[in-house]
């Protein structure tokens, strides 16, 4: 059976308006999150990964704003929603998880007080509502939930306020959970326990996923399809094994190549040289070509359009054919290019 999309977001353009200059954040962003699904949002710092993610609920701070496009959820047009309508989808339908849970959470305010603020429900009883949030931080594997509930944040650690956090954005038991870079503060033991939770969850509450992230291993552990992103737009999407497999844009193959891999133990990881271009003065081309080994002249005059290379694989790319894997993620020097069919 095919799955229904639930989110559709359609050339979204996020700037941030300053006095002298416009900071194109994200310009113009499309793609569908299908129910069930963990779509990936991934690229350097700076991208507009995490614009594009507050966008969705509109969280932008100011002065960013969504000057185009369409973001729609179960075919309503979010952009359009007044404060109102919008109060109706966040935390209800559409819940957010941050990198860190400080600034979302209250340090004033005792964790059973922000659970019961989170669950969006007056018809509850004030025991209903304790026995859910208690049920809730067993969920999520806070120890003695039942003593711990009554605490206040900086009694927990971070991976627990990071599980408190995720609880929280979990007590609308939404359709689509956003999750903003949620382990990048944690340590390595911590950052698997709070992602295998995450998809637990998700099969359990049968919910769909945007997970933000700049770590592809994290790509590969979560996601079922995904989006690279480089200043402001998206250069390639697909599904997740195919992104590793077959990449088809030189950006994804050169993070591939900037990935520690077990076998070439003893070689050197090749950084990506340059640094990503200014989003108030973008190159009039490709906004990758200063840092692209395969660039050519078209590539300063021409921004490339994207396109479905493979049914359900798009890429943005003058010279997609350039990149090439064999097995596994090897890189091919320039010379070789071209010479591999
Ligand atoms: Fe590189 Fe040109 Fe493709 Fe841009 S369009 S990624 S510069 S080859």
């Amino acid at each position: 059976m095919e799955k229904e999309k639930l989110l559709e977001v359609k050339d979204l353009k996020t700037y941030f308006l300053l006095r002298d200059e416009t900071v194109k954040a994200v310009d113009g962003v499309s793609f569908d999150v299908y129910e069930g699904e963990t779509f990936g949002l991934v690229g350097e710092s700076g991208c507009g990964k995490s614009q594009t993610c507050r966008s969705i609920l509109k969280l932008l701070k100011r002065p960013g704003e969504i000057v185009g496009g369409e973001i729609l959820y179960k075919g309503q047009d979010i952009v359009k929603m007044d404060k109102n309508e919008i109060r109706n989808i966040r935390g209800k339908e559409i819940s957010i998880i941050f990198q860190e849970p400080m600034t979302s959470l209250n340090p004033v305010l005792k964790i059973k007080t922000q659970m019961f603020e989170a669950f969006h429900d007056s018809n509850m009883s004030k025991q209903e509502k304790l026995e859910k949030a208690i049920e809730l931080l067993k969920l999520v594997g806070i120890p003695s939930p039942e003593t711990r509930i009554e605490e206040y944040t900086h009694q927990f650690s971070g991976g627990m306020r990071q599980r408190a956090m995720i609880a929280c954005a979990l007590g609308a038991r939404p359709k689509l959970l956003l999750a903003d870079e949620p382990t990048t503060a944690l340590d390595v033991t911590i950052q698997d326990q709070i992602l295998k939770l995450i998809n637990s969850l998700k099969d359990e509450l049968k919910m769909s996923v945007i997970l933000v992230t700049h770590d592809l291993g994290v790509v590969a552990q979560m996601c079922d399809r995904v989006a690279v992103m480089y200043a402001g737009i998206i250069v390639e999407m697909t599904d997740t094994v195919t992104l590793f497999s077959k990449p088809r844009h030189p950006y994804t193959y050169a993070l591939m190549g900037s990935l520690p891999d077990q076998s070439k133990r003893g070689s050197r990881l090749e950084p990506i040289t340059g640094a990503p271009p200014n989003l108030a003065n973008l190159p009039a081309g490709c906004p990758f070509a200063p840092r692209c080994r395969y660039a050519e002249e078209i590539c300063t005059k021409e921004r490339p359009d994207i396109f479905e290379i493979d049914p359900g694989h798009f890429t943005r790319c003058h010279f997609p054919e350039k990149v090439r894997t064999f097995t596994g993620i090897i890189d091919v020097p320039k010379e070789e290019v071209g010479n591999n069919g």
